[in-house]
């Protein structure tokens, strides 16, 4: 098998405020083998939950999380820990990951010694998973607080090595980091996915830092993916218009639109997912939906101040392929034969 699928349904489903939240609503992703799959949506639309879905650090109160093909809800304590080798993760903070008071030679045998597989090659394997990621052998009696952000993240990375794991859960893996430093950890992960075939899911809240990494990206809003592309594709002709405001230049916030009328239209903050919108979860925010509406043709509905097509207010638009493998959750979509102003604006 050359793809690893990591799927779940209806799966995270949290109760925060004594309301059930749907922070992960039907999603499937697969990952191939030694493929990245960049990750992308602002906070709060659920990538992290996720990502740890995926690792089963939290359990989906309903629903069912498959992996290759497998439904694991039900598994026993002992397989899942099995299964849990192939899929390790590294944290945005490792400071935070990382006990304070550990030697951090201790911090990345941990996971060995978790799963039993302590044995008397175990500090070969600590210290070739350090040389690894670029740290010297010689320092693994040493503690946290004694390595820098860049290198703490590299002590992060090797503890999630150590399992030889087939995939790797990185959120924000760089985000904490000053630039500089930045280009160097992603250098250093694709060097070991090149060396050792690692498939990656690359958790990120903006499409720059996943563009230099990613093969394949999807994009989140509100628990759902709402686009699933190749990555140039996603960047010379994205189709969700959630996708083209993350791609403006200008924050989300200030998107604005044009149409014939002259109307400006600026998004306000990502929905909450305990109050998710009816139809098209977007529509509040969407410029499209606006667009489409003033143009006519299709069944209109007023949304408050807006005008907005029926559709998007009463029909959740799934996922489906707007020719290739290229998928789009959008009743409207910005294809390159319909582009819209906005679009066009931000494509430029
Ligand atoms: Fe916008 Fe409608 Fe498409 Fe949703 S379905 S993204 S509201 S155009
Ligand atoms: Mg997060």
């Amino acid at each position: 098998v050359d793809a690893t699928r990591v799927f779940t349904r209806r799966g995270g489903l949290f109760k925060k405020a004594g309301k059930a939240v749907r922070a992960v609503d039907g999603v499937s992703l697969t990952i191939r083998a030694g493929e990245t799959l960049g990750l992308v949506g602002e906070s709060g639309s659920g990538k992290s939950t996720l990502g740890r879905l995926a690792l089963r650090l939290v359990e989906p109160t309903s629903g069912r999380l498959l992996v290759d093909g497998r439904d694991v809800t039900g598994v026993s304590k002992a397989e899942m820990q099995a299964m849990r080798r192939d899929i390790q993760m590294v944290f945005q903070d490792p400071y935070g990951s990382l006990d304070p008071r550990v030697t951090i030679g201790q911090s990345i045998a941990e996971p060995l010694k978790v799963h039993g597989l302590w044995d008397g090659d175990g500090p070969q394997k600590v210290a070739g998973v350090m040389s690894l990621v670029g740290l010297d052998p010689s320092h693994a009696d040493r503690y946290p607080h004694q390595f820098s952000g860049g290198q703490r993240q590299r002590i992060g990375i090797a503890r999630a090595l150590t399992l030889d794991p087939k995939i790797l859960v990185l959120d924000e893996p760089v985000s904490a980091l000053d630039v500089s430093i930045q280009a160097q950890i992603i250098n250093l992960l694709q060097r070991i996915q090149r060396e050792r075939g690692l498939s990656y899911l690359f958790i990120a809240h903006d499409l720059a830092v996943v563009r230099h990494v990613s093969h394949r990206i999807a994009v989140m809003y509100l628990g759902k993916v709402v686009e699933m592309a190749e990555r140039d594709n996603l960047y010379r002709r994205p189709l969700h218009p959630y996708t083209v405001s993350l791609l403006a230049a200008v924050p989300i916030a200030d998107v604005r639109m044009r149409n014939r009328r002259r109307t400006s239209v600026t998004m306000g903050e990502i929905g909450s997912a305990t109050n998710v919108p009816p139809g098209c979860r977007f529509h509040p925010r969407c410029y499209q939906a606006r667009l489409v509406a003033a143009t006519g043709g299709v069944p209109t509905e007023r949304s408050g101040d807006a005008l907005l097509p029926r559709a998007c207010l009463i029909d959740q638009p799934e996922l489906r392929s707007c020719g290739g493998t290229d998928r789009v959750a959008c009743h409207f979509p910005e294809t390159p034969e319909t582009r819209s102003e906005v679009a066009t604006a931000v494509l430029q």
